[in-house]
């Protein structure tokens, strides 16, 4: 497995190997089962794997979320390693975002909602990097979890915008068996905490198979039906439970399938998201 830091020394690597079909995958480290699915569909699907670890300062709205976020880069490279990655590729700030970096992409009308209404500037940070990355690194394939949902669109839509040679691949969300979506901030919950936090998934759930029973709904009901499964304790606050059109990211005009029902919630001091995708024909992508 090579591992380079600099860009300079990334695009020399990847000269050499020229022609061969590159699967990426970009990732801010502290690396779990969630990331390394996308890293064994890469490894099924191209001829070389490349993985990149970068916190990316740019997505962070709070200084001290950013200085907070775990790094593991030891644990992370031995990961890889077992995974077989290629090529790991694990900038600095500063060879991202140079002192006179002063270009961003924004996508519009799919970063404004959901997580965007909170995190300000957090899509125009994840769309620019991720657009550098690919410039940089040319993958045919980049694989996104779609635990993200929303970022996931976002890129899928900056690609077909911008014309960028490459394809956007969905991955499903990887979970623990009591349901928790894998994620690099559920290390930040103490052991009451995770037990709260897996009923997000449970109450996503419950939100889901009433839709699907064909019942007429409200938000105000669904949102009850969340909130008593969620059971939030006083420290624990629903920042969003949202019902979208999953393409547009729309606010849903009705509670039909195929719908995007997503949440995102404070368990404790943590900020999880989760989402289930209700397909057309009402059968859920859990
Ligand atoms: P992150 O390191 O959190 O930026 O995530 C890097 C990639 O891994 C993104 O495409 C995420 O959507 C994906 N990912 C994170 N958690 C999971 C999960 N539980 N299941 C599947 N993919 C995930």
């Amino acid at each position: 497995m090579i591992i380079v830091r600099k860009t300079e020394d990334l695009k020399k690597v990847l000269k050499k190997r020229r022609g061969e079909k590159i699967g990426f995958i970009p990732t801010m480290g502290d690396l779990h089962e969630g990331h390394l699915s996308l890293i064994r569909r890469s490894k099924k699907e191209n001829d070389l794997t490349v993985l990149s670890i970068f916190v990316n300062p740019a997505q962070f709205d709070r200084n001290d979320d950013y200085e907070k976020y775990r790094r593991n880069e030891k644990s992370d490279l031995k990961k890889a390693g077992t995974e077989k990655v290629d090529l790991v590729f694990i900038p600095t700030a500063e060879e991202i975002y140079p002192k006179d970096f002063r270009s961003w992409v924004t996508v519009e009308g799919l970063s404004e909602n959901l997580c965007g209404k909170f995190r300000a500037d957090h899509f125009r940070g994840v769309a620019t990097v991720v657009l550098k990355l690919f410039n940089l690194i040319q993958p045919a394939n980049s694989y996104f979890g779609m635990k993200d949902f929303q970022q996931y669109k976002i890129i899928e839509r900056m690609v077909l915008d911008l014309n960028l040679p490459v394809k956007i691949i969905p991955c499903p969300i990887i979970r623990e068996k009591n349901g928790l979506a894998l994620s690099s901030r559920n290390s930040c919950l103490s052991t009451a905490e995770k037990h709260r936090a897996a009923k997000i998934y449970s109450a996503l759930q419950s939100v889901a198979h009433l839709i699907k029973s064909g019942r007429k709904v409200s938000k105000t009901l669904l949102l009850k039906i969340f909130k008593k499964q969620l059971h939030p304790e006083k420290s624990d606050r629903i920042e969003y439970l949202e019902f979208l059109e999953p393409d547009s990211l729309l606010p849903a005009k009705k509670f039909h399938p195929p719908l995007l029902i997503a949440a995102a919630v404070w368990i404790g001091g943590t900020r999880l998201i989760d989402n289930i995708l209700m397909k057309e024909d009402s059968s859920c992508l859990f």
